[in-house]
Parts: C-alpha cells; sequence; structure tokens
C-alpha cells in the first residue's frame, strides 16, 4: 500500500484545492475529485476516517476503495467504473452499493460523481460524491427482516444474474388476508406481534439459501432465482401450514391464512418496478378470487385486472352522478299454462363513459365488492317499482322482480327503504319479488331468514334464483324460507337430449310444490322446450326468450303491453 507522504497533488488538483476545502466542510457527504491522467484522487477527511483509507490524497483510489465494496455490488461498481474511463461518451456514475466500514459493518451508500473534459473533449477530472443511504441501512422496524430497499436491490441483482446466466427466477410476494381487521379490532401492537410471529414462522421453513424480506403493511416477499411453478407451490404450501398452527397473543388465539402473489423473470418483466407492480397485481388477484391462495402472474389476467380497476372507478362515477349511465331492462315472465304475462324481471344494465355496454356479469361483482350495489340496489327498487305501478294500469295483477344481492339483505336499512318505496309509488306488496342472486357462500341462513320474514309477513315474495348452479342447490333449499324457486337455465339448455336433466327438473317442480313454492322455470328458448316442459312437469311460471328478451321501458311497453301504457 502507498504511504501517504509519497502522494502528492497534481497540478491540476492544486488548482481545485481551494473549492474543495470549502466545500468538504458544507456537507457530511462523503466528496472525492480525481485528475484523470495522473489517476491522483484527493478526497474528504470523512472517507480517510470511516473507511480507513491511507490518506486524503490517494493514488489509484479504486485500488483502495474497490475491495471494500460487497462482493455482490463490486463487479457492477468495477463495470461502471470501467465504462467511464475507456468509453468517450460515459460520463456519469451512479450506483447503490453496500460498503465495509472500518469495524467491518457493511452500509448502503450512494454514489454519483461526473466526468469533466478539457475544451478538446477529453476526460480530465473525475468528481463526485457519496451519500450513506439511511433508509436503506434500517431493517423493517416491527420484524427486524431487510425491508424494502433491500428487497428492491436484491430484485435488480437477480435480474443481473439473469442476464449473466440466461437462469430466470421467481418474485414471490404475500400478504397476509384480512389483516387489518386484526389492526383495527385490536390495536396495532397486537398487528405488530402476529407480524413478528408470521416473519419468524416463515423465516423457519424457507430453505436456507432464500431470504423473506418484509414490505409494506403486512406484505411480505421472497426472491428464488432459478424457481419455476413447482418449487414456488411448495414454498406456499410451507406457507400455509406454518400460519394454520394457533398463534397466542395476549390471552387470545389467531389463525391467519396469506395470499399471495408470483411473477416468473423475464417472462413478466425485465424491470424490478414492473416485476413489483405485477406479483402485486397478481397477489391483488388472489385475495379477490377468494383468498388463502397463490396466484401466477399472467398477461391475459393483469389486462382483466386493470380493466376491472378503472371500471370501479367509473363505476364509482356512475353512482356519484345518481347513477347515470344505469338503465334496467325488463323481461317478461309468463304463466306456464296459458302464456299470460304476469310479470318481468328487473334487469340492471350500465354504459361505461365510452357509451359501450358492459355485461351484467362484469360489472355487477365489481358492485358487490365496492359495496356500490348498496346504492345502484335503491336506485333498482325505485325505479322498478315506478314502472311497475305504471304497468298495473294495463295488467292489474303484474308483479315486477328485482335481484337483490346478498350485501344488499346484509344492509339493516334496506327493509325500511323497500318499505317506503312501497308506500311512495303506492305498489302492494304482492307486486313485488326480491330475487336472491348470490353465488357466494351465505355465512348466516337464520340471520337471511329473518330478514326474508320480514318481508314476506308483508306480502312481498322471495325468490331463489339461479337454482341448481353454484350455492344454490336443495341444500340451500332447505336452510332459506322462500316463495319462489328458479331453475337455472343450465337444465332446461339440455331437457331435450338429455334424460337426466328432464327428470331433475321435473323433480324439482315436485319438490317444491309439495313444500308450498311455486317454480320458476329460465332460459326457455325454443317451442320444443316449451312443449316438453307442459307436458312433463307442472312449473308455474316461465321467463325465456321464447316469451321475450329483456327490453328497455319503451320496447318493452311497445311489445309487450301493445303501447297501452299512459305516463
Ligand atoms: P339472473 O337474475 O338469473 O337473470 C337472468 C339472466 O338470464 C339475464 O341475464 C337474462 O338476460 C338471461 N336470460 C333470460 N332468458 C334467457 C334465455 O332464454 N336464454 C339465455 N341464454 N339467457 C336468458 P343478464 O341480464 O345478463 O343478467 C345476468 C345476471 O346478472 C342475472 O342473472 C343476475 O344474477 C345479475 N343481475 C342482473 N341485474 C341485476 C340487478 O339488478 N341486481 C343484481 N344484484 N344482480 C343483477
Ligand atoms: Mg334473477
Ligand atoms: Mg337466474
Amino acid at each position: 500500500m502507498q504511504k501517504n507522504n509519497r502522494v502528492s497533488l497534481s497540478p491540476l488538483l492544486k488548482r481545485y484545492k481551494f473549492f474543495f476545502d470549502l466545500i468538504k466542510r458544507t456537507t457530511d457527504a462523503y466528496l472525492f475529485c480525481t485528475d484523470m491522467q495522473t489517476n491522483v484522487a484527493m478526497v474528504s477527511p470523512n472517507l480517510v476516517q470511516d473507511f480507513g483509507l491511507p490518506g486524503e490524497v490517494i493514488l489509484d483510489f479504486d485500488k483502495h476503495w474497490g475491495p471494500l465494496i460487497h462482493p455482490e455490488e463490486r463487479g457492477l461498481y468495477m463495470a461502471s467504473m470501467r465504462a467511464i474511463l475507456k468509453s468517450r461518451n460515459v460520463y456519469e456514475h451512479f450506483l447503490e452499493y453496500r460498503i465495509k466500514g472500518k469495524k467491518g459493518e457493511y452500509s448502503w451508500v450512494c454514489c454519483r460523481a461526473r466526468v469533466g473534459l478539457d475544451r478538446d473533449g477529453s476526460p480530465l477530472v473525475f468528481v463526485g460524491m457519496i451519500t450513506r443511504m439511511a433508509r436503506r441501512n434500517q431493517a423493517d422496524e416491527v420484524t427486524g427482516l431487510l425491508n424494502k430497499y433491500q428487497f428492491e436491490h436484491g430484485v435488480k441483482m437477480a435480474l443481473a444474474g439473469y442476464r449473466a446466466t440466461g437462469e430466470g427466477g421467481a418474485v414471490f410476494l404475500f400478504g397476509l388476508d384480512n389483516f387489518k381487521i386484526v389492526n383495527e379490532t385490536h390495536n396495532r401492537l397486537i398487528g405488530d406481534q402476529v407480524l413478528r410471529h408470521v416473519a419468524r414462522s416463515v423465516g423457519s421453513i424457507l430453505p436456507p439459501m432464500l431470504t423473506l424480506y418484509k414490505l409494506d403493511g403486512d406484505e411480505f416477499a421472497v426472491i428464488y432465482p432459478g424457481a419455476g411453478e413447482e418449487q414456488v407451490n411448495e414454498i406456499f404450501t410451507g406457507i400455509q401450514r406454518s400460519l394454520s398452527q394457533p398463534h397466542v397473543v395476549e390471552g387470545r388465539t389467531y389463525f391467519c391464512t396469506a395470499s399471495a402473489g408470483t411473477v416468473f423473470y423475464p417472462e413478466g418483466g425485465k424491470d424490478c418496478l414492473v416485476l413489483y407492480k405485477h406479483a402485486e397485481a397478481a397477489m391483488d388477484i388472489a385475495k379477490r378470487e377468494g383468498k388463502n391462495r397463490n396466484c401466477i402472474f399472467s398477461k391475459e389476467q393483469y389486462n382483466r385486472w386493470v380493466r376491472s380497476i378503472s371500471m370501479r372507478d367509473n363505476l364509482r362515477e356512475s353512482v356519484e352522478n345518481g347513477c347515470t349511465g344505469f338503465s334496467l331492462f325488463f323481461q317478461p315472465q309468463v304463466a306456464a299454462d296459458d302464456q299470460r304475462l304476469i310479470g318481468a324481471e328487473a334487469l340492471l344494465r350500465w354504459k361505461n363513459p365510452k357509451g359501450r355496454m358492459v355485461a351484467p356479469m362484469e360489472f355487477i361483482p365489481i358492485l358487490e365488492e365496492t359495496m356500490l350495489i348498496i346504492p345502484v340496489g335503491r336506485w333498482i327498487v325505485e325505479e322498478a317499482l315506478r314502472v311497475c305501478r305504471k304497468w298495473r294500469k294495463v295488467v292489474p295483477d303484474f308483479k315486477v322482480s328485482v335481484n337483490m344481492s346478498y350485501e344488499q339483505v346484509k344492509d339493516s336499512s334496506f327493509k325500511e327503504f323497500v318499505n317506503e318505496c312501497l308506500d311512495r309509488y303506492a305498489v302492494p306488496p304482492e307486486a313485488l319479488v326480491l330475487e336472491l342472486t348470490e353465488s357466494k357462500i351465505i355465512a348466516d341462513w337464520n340471520f337471511v331468514n329473518r330478514e326474508f320474514d320480514h318481508f314476506r309477513k308483508k306480502g312481498v315474495a322471495i325468490a331463489m334464483d339461479d337454482f341448481g348452479t353454484g350455492y344454490s342447490s336443495l341444500a340451500t333449499l332447505k336452510n332459506l324460507s322462500c316463495d319462489i324457486v328458479k331453475i337455472d337455465r343450465e337444465f332446461v339448455k339440455k331437457i331435450l337430449e338429455n334424460d337426466f336433466d328432464r327428470r331433475l327438473v321435473k323433480y324439482t317442480v315436485e319438490i317444491c310444490h309439495s313444500i308450498g313454492i311455486k317454480a320458476c322455470i329460465e332460459g326457455v328458448e325454443e317451442a320444443g322446450e316449451y312443449e316438453l316442459l307442459r307436458q312433463e312437469c307442472d312449473a308455474d311460471i316461465i321467463q325465456g326468450y321464447l316469451f321475450g328478451h329483456p327490453e328497455s321501458v319503451e320496447n318493452f311497453e311497445e311489445k309487450f303491453l301493445a303501447g297501452k301504457v299512459a305516463d
């Protein structure tokens, strides 16, 4: 190693020394200025002090600095310096890396430097500043795990690894399901204990070469070079198993589940921010699809997710503007025996701001998820009753069926709202049918029945929609007190060719009748289907394209009420 006193300032550095001495007193940053011709550097005294450099004037700064850089970043540093020295058009150096202090500990620094050219454009000096990255040097406060800055660096290193070796891998994020509830119903301290427990138990099941990072909130991450789906699934099952162990905090037992999102690189992105964004989206999809699962990023699914996010904003805007863009279509319901018009089902339609009609299957789940179904549901009841009042002047026993989500049943003020609307529009309760259209598991049947009994006592009928699909089945029929069962189109579709489905429809109608429930058959499209149903089973109501498609109010009046409606 050189002796400090042997190196003296070059004439060029001597010229700058006056400024350098002034500036170094104004900052805590580490400063350096290298004469590129002689390779002599002048450095600020704090560099000498904190990193044990031989002196404030050094020959070949990199020879002393390079070995102090963490091996994981050293290659990048050297490559950047070589580019500065060799290339005639690289004049800037910007790098974050770990550097070893005098006591042997690593800390993160950020180095920014520039090349100064002489009049002919040849490199003259290299001047820069190194700062400590306080945020990066902190571990996650709650769990003590490496934090999001180190995660970011880890992803960058994994990508650099891919560029060097061609080996891809996975970025895996997971978050705790319903963690917000733990924080809200208890307090942050308990929330923190739960996070520490998760950090410990998940940390202990990870393969030793992998690191568990803690990002914002309740989000954790693992970077897994070389992993495919199988390895990632193994990790996720491990996490599920470790979280399934009960965890006791202050005498209370907690169980938690996690939802995860995985993105493979380079397919899912070659940039740290893009990979993170994709992994987060995948995790959000896992949560929306029912939680406690791992979703693997795909471009198609991601595009759908982006659309649903923008649809959410547009729906909110529509609702805030008094439900503009929404409209109700009505589909006729006829008596099964004589095809007489007896009512209609109100079906919600929505035009997005670009004027495109969006399918109810796309926007209704979003209304439910965002609880916007509550205000929209009220608007629907009001519209449907307003129209029903008009149409009852032409068909006196006309009934309107309104679809209702479980979210609306849970809304305690919905009952009063319906009662008030019936009064306001002077429509008798017998003219209203509420259809429970819910594919999710209903948690509390006693509660649902209590709410429905309130309506039924008043005279409003309750229908169970989509019978035979999802969770609407014989088991539900046993639990739910209702007046009408709507047998789904799934069964009607095949009755002409499938004996089993035909019998199923027939017996379902019989069971319903035996317990005093009416049966409505949905989705009847062809005359042949109707004939068969007439012969084989004794349903009460038919609804389907054969007797009419869903129509706007004006078209419905023209087609099915022979234009007799007066405003
Ligand atoms: P749903 O309540 O079972 O409504 C019947 C669906 O079947 C309607 O689809 C209707 O157009 C369609 N349909 C009726 N007859 C036939 C037929 O003969 N053939 C075929 N292929 N289809 C037929 P739509 O309007 O797309 O609504 C889909 C679902 O969206 C509804 O199923 C309901 O679950 C939900 N939905 C619609 N409006 C509302 C609403 O106001 N509130 C709530 N919560 N959900 C609604
Ligand atoms: Mg319905
Ligand atoms: Mg239905």
